[in-house]
């Protein structure tokens, strides 16, 4: 494990409240457990985890498509990929103090009053299940999906009628899933609605433990590439007694949390299971026919499955560091400026109509290229922690010599170097210090 701060969950949780990243969901109201909503700087970052996800997992590729498919589902679907069965988790109730636990999760001792006494395990399933439109009874039934990936699987079918692939082959979605958690924690590590991030990977059978060992290495470089130290971060390979109803060897990346190495998202090899099951229970083939080798077969299945809540939850504990600047102890996130909730902040040294002109025209020329705050209230040393505390990489101070010299002095977050740019420089400077030029 590596050292991190003391109290780092409670630094992080209390930052991401104060500073607009994660707000108990309907507090004014005395919240409502497990749901969190994401305010102005946490809906940046979020976007920024899932457009990154999204730019590696489908833009920069030829062979993974995406879909965004619907969150309500008919029990068909979930009767098919063993939901209504085996989704679900071993619930226990204290003997002693009735609050009730995941068995597996305990280790025998009540959490909350230390007692060993609980009753017998009971399956709890994990969906929510809802009524879709006014008529009750059994065709209603619909249930908030709790993973995405069915929706690939029931759209196999139509993806590849519709696009020109071949195995191998992605289709990869990014949105909410819904589980009825038993024992939800550690803040929004483990949520009632969360959002996942999941591509499933068609390919020949005899092709899937190449392209699993791929993912797995592809995946976990994602996070590194994207700044989380090494040190925060391996891979733990289920054993076979552990492995889900439809898993044939599952790897997870695991990362340093404040209470231990917790899963971050899980690297599956899962066989012909899906579309297998959903061709029997539909009645529609979902296999591929290769015409060079006029061979048909039923496509294994790799998936890649992260939270992105999870990860940007992740990417926040890995980035809050404390050190001390010009003598003063300052909090900062040292977070990749593709991730960060502003990239940029503009910052006049005064209130002053020319200050503050010239200020808004800088702000106007980056904002088509990346996300900006403009601050002008406080001292500027005060601005400068409050833009470190957030994890804003380069602020852009116009002061009144910027009136003469038409340059800025531009401050880099994890130096505090400051530089003086001219302001015609300004968009190449700040490209190159990203590495876009
Ligand atoms: P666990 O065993 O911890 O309940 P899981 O192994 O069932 O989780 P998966 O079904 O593999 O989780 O889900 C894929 C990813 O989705 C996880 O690695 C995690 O990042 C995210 N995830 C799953 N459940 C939750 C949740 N309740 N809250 C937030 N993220 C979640």
């Amino acid at each position: 494990m590596p050292e991190l701060a003391p109290d780092l969950l409670d630094k992080v949780t209390n930052l991401a409240k104060r500073r607009g990243f994660i707000f108990q969901s309907a507090e004014i109201y005395g919240g409502f457990r497990s749901t969190y909503d994401y305010g102005p700087l946490g809906v940046n970052m979020l976007r920024n985890v899932k457009d990154q996800w999204w730019l590696s997992m489908v833009q920069l590729r030829d062979d993974v498509v995406g879909i965004d498919a619907a969150i309500l589902g008919p029990p068909a679907v979930w009767a098919a990929s063993g939901h209504l069965e085996t989704f679900t988790d071993p619930l226990v109730d204290c003997r002693n103090c009735k609050e009730r636990w995941r068995e597996d999760k305990i280790d025998g001792i009540c959490p909350k009053c230390g007692s060993k006494e609980f009753t017998e395990p009971r399956a709890f399933n994990l969906m929510f299940k809802t009524q879709a439109g006014p008529v009750e009874g059994e065709g209603a039934t619909a249930y908030l999906r709790p993973e995405t990936a069915q929706g690939m699987f029931t759209n196999f079918g139509n993806v590849l009628a519709s696009i020109r692939k071949k195995p191998p082959f992605g289709i990869a979605q990014v949105g909410k899933s819904f589980r009825n958690e038993i024992t939800p924690q550690n803040f929004v590590f483990r949520t009632r609605e969360f959002e996942q991030m999941e591509m499933e990977y068609f390919v020949p059978p005899a092709e899937a433990p190449k392209w699993h060992q791929y993912w797995i290495d592809a995946r976990y470089n994602w996070y590194i590439n994207l700044g989380i130290p090494a040190e925060f971060l391996r891979l733990h390979e289920h054993a076979l007694a552990d492995l889900s109803h439809y898993s044939k060897g599952t790897t997870d990346v695991e990362f340093a949390y404040p209470w231990g190495w917790d899963e971050l998202e899980g690297i599956a090899n899962r066989g012909d299971y899906d579309l297998t099951q959903h061709s029997t229970h539909s009645g529609t083939k979902l296999d591929y026919f290769d015409p060079t080798t006029n061979e048909r077969y039923t496509p294994y299945v790799i998936e890649p499955a992260a939270g992105a809540t999870r990860a940007m939850m992740a990417f926040l504990l890995a980035a809050y560091h404390e050190d001390v600047v010009e003598g003063e102890t300052r909090s900062v996130l040292r977070l990749d400026w593709r991730i960060a909730p502003y990239q940029v902040a503009i910052l006049p040294l005064s209130k002053k109509p020319e200050l503050e002109g010239v200020s808004r025209e800088i702000l106007a020329k980056l904002q088509p290229h990346f996300m900006c705050d403009y601050d002008v209230t406080q001292s500027i040393g005060k601005r400068y922690r409050r833009q470190d505390e957030v994890g804003t990489p380069f602020c852009i101070t116009v002061d009144f010599d910027t009136l003469q010299d038409q340059s800025v002095t531009v401050r880099d977050r994890d130096t505090t170097e400051q530089t003086r740019v001219k302001i015609s420089d300004l968009l190449s400077d700040l490209r190159r210090r990203t590495n876009q030029e």
